[in-house]
């Protein structure tokens, strides 16, 4: 461990890394292996921050608006 932060000094589960939250695919973690629940993780970012575009895709055939 390289970098503590208050929930390592504390022993509390949580991770380090990004929560992606996709609008039609699973939440994933920029970790790999990420076994940490989704409210452990301080960061959280959409999916199209990291140029994912399923949220369009998903948009067009699940939802017309109008
Ligand atoms: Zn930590
Ligand atoms: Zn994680
Ligand atoms: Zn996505």
């Amino acid at each position: 461990m390289s970098h503590q932060c208050r929930a390592c000094t504390a022993g509390l589960e949580h991770c380090h890394g990004a929560l992606i939250h996709h609008a039609h695919l699973r939440d994933e973690c920029t970790e790999d292996d990420c076994l940490t629940p989704p409210a452990a993780h301080d960061m959280h970012l959409d999916c199209s921050a990291v140029g994912c575009v399923c949220d369009e895709v998903g948009a067009v055939s699940a939802h017309r608006v109008g």
